[in-house]
């Protein structure tokens, strides 16, 4: 059978590259390539860059209002093709139906929607000076890059470009070379739904595509979700050309549960943390610290919930739960940590081997996996694992787990359960984070700004507060007064 190949999408269409370079993409679910993809080679990347250009100068002379119409016209249109899409991300990542059918997409066109709504209404101020005043425009960038992972390939596609665009930026995007396709669908409809030709572009490859967008001087600026170390890189070389830089990179979060909370919703909150998209979820709260009263309860109920409710199989079947991790490599790296955790002495109460469910025998699993009484120096509970590894940890007092929660390097992400509050505020308060949840846990609206502190992150995606990553602003002083000059 002949694979489907695809290819970078530039200037509204599909372009061949010249090197004749491809590279294979997997189900990781059943370990067989689905389709291959042209790398983008330097022909790709030039015409990207120019496209973009060119897209640019139409886009940003449009007025915001026409823009917020085409890319409400762009979100109407992921949510009629909701299916389709949601089976793209379910056969590139492995994830289950039951997650991609009500979430990948969805959450995607959300943030479309919400930057269709403010795109009329990006707005500078103005105030007065004596007899002269200033005001203030806030302009676009100009091209931007987005730089995406694999665990949410299209949603976060949209969340790059969906303030981009409606700030009136073009932007070319490269997906991970492990979930290529949405991006390319996502292109086609916003073409589609009247978004010029060259706004929004796709090169498709690895790591070398990442470098050429980050060094290319005509791109200014480089958003970029990922790996902290990858991160730091990115950074790194878009300093160069003094590019603005958006990180959204990993976390090692903490969940802290009070005895006096909802036990049933801490253990929800500690599964939903840890086994949702087989952990490959960035801020995850991989660090599950329990007060000590409800430690024994709360590690009873976990074990059984997790024992029975979770149902590890082929992602299409409306049952399951819970999928395949994205490739072998991955999977490999997953279970070096459960070594790790097994040889220093955290004592492992459920999972903790790879799996092969019926029908994806060859597909890259791995169990739901609890240890408990892990402590602060395992490797576990230091690293992101990205996989469903939960660290249980216990603890006594407030003041021990604020310091103890943070105590690491990353910042992303915290939640904390009970019904005290008081403490509730004052403990989130003090953590070092930058995504918070009282009594709730990893949800994340359009409307809610999201981003890291520390080695998690620099700037924020969604919410109002995106605009300002996606614009500059201009002062304009006016004088009306004569301008008085001692020459
Ligand atoms: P990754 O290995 O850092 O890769 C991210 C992207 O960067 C990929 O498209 C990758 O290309 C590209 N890349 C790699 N090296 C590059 C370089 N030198 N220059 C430019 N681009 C380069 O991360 P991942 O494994 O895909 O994703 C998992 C990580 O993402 C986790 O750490 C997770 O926490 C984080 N994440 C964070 C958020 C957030 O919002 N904070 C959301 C989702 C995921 P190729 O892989 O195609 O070679």
């Amino acid at each position: 059978m002949t694979l489907p190949i695809y290819q970078s999408f530039i200037n509204g269409q599909p372009l061949a590259n010249q090197n004749g370079e491809r590279f294979d993409v997997v189900n990781p679910a059943t370990g067989q390539v689905i389709y291959q993809v042209e790398q983008a080679d330097e022909s790709v990347m030039q015409a990207a860059v120019a496209s973009a250009q060119q897209g640019f100068k139409t886009w940003s002379a449009m007025t915001g209002l026409e823009r917020g119409r085409i890319l409400n016209r762009a979100a109407a249109m992921l949510r009629e093709q909701n299916d389709a899409l949601a089976e793209i991300e379910m056969r590139d990542t492995g994830k289950p139906w039951q997650e991609a059918s009500v979430v990948d997409v969805v959450t995607g066109a959300d943030s479309v929607e919400y930057f269709g709504g403010q795109a009329s209404s990006i707005v500078g101020e103005s105030q007065q000076i004596g007899p002269d005043f200033f005001y203030t425009r806030r302009e676009p960038l100009g091209v931007c890059a987005g730089i995406g992972a694999w665990n949410y390939p299209l949603q976060i596609a949209c969340w790059k470009s969906a303030p981009a665009l409606a700030c009136g930026n073009s932007m070319i995007f490269k997906p991970s070379e492990e979930t290529p396709l949405g991006a390319i669908k996502l292109a086609e409809i916003y073409h589609a739904a009247g978004v010029p030709a060259g706004v929004f572009n796709v090169v498709q490859g690895d790591y070398r595509v990442g470098q050429m967008l980050t060094s290319d001087p005509a791109i200014a600026k480089v958003s970029f979700t990922g790996e902290a170390k990858t991160g730091r890189t990115v950074m790194a070389d878009a300093s160069r050309t003094l590019k603005s830089v958006t990180m959204e990179l990993g976390g090692k979060s903490p969940l802290i549960i009070f005895d006096d909370t909802n036990l049933e919703q801490a253990v929800s909150a500690a599964m939903l943390g840890n086994f949702y998209t087989q952990g490959e979820i960035c801020t995850n709260g991989t660090r599950v610290f329990v007060q000590r009263k409800i430690y024994d309860a709360f590690l009873a109920q976990l074990v059984k919930r997790t024992e029975n409710n979770i149902i590890a199989g082929a992602p299409e079947n409306p049952n399951t739960n819970f999928g395949a991790l994205i490739s072998a490599g991955h999977r490999d790296l997953v279970m070096k940590y459960i070594d790790s955790a097994k040889a220093e002495g955290a004592r492992l109460l459920v999972g903790g081997s790879k799996l092969q469910p019926a029908g994806c025998e060859n597909g890259y699993f791995v169990a739901p996996t609890v240890f408990a009484d892990c402590t602060d120096d395992m490797t576990i509970v230091r690293e992101e694992i990205f996989g469903p590894v939960m660290a249980v940890l216990p603890f006594d007092t407030e003041e021990e787990v604020v310091q103890r929660a943070n105590n690491t390097e990353y910042g992303l992400a915290a939640g904390i359960f009970t019904a005290d509050i008081t403490r509730a505020h004052r403990v989130i308060h003090q953590l070092e984070a930058g995504i918070c949840w009282i009594n709730s846990f990893g949800a994340s609206p359009a409307e809610m700004p999201v981003g890291g502190y520390k080695l998690s992150g620099l700037g924020r995606e969604n919410g109002r507060e995106a605009l300002a990553h996606y614009t500059q602003t201009k002062s304009v002083y006016v004088g009306l007064a004569p301008l008085e000059a001692p020459f």
